[in-house]
């Protein structure tokens, strides 16, 4: 039940982190708060299709 998703910081669209979600629990889009190394600061990151 567990899928790999990868997270997508939204402001410089650089694919930063993997991680999985349970699809049951979590149908919608993933979103977090996460610190991106590019920017060297903490972004919103989403999942990706
Ligand atoms: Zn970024």
């Amino acid at each position: 039940m567990r899928v790999n998703v990868t997270l997508e910081c939204t402001e410089c669209k650089e694919r930063n982190y993997l991680t999985s979600k349970n699809k049951r629990n979590n149908t919608e889009r993933l979103e977090m708060k996460k610190y991106c190394p590019r920017e060297r600061k903490a972004t919103l990151h989403r999942e990706t299709k």
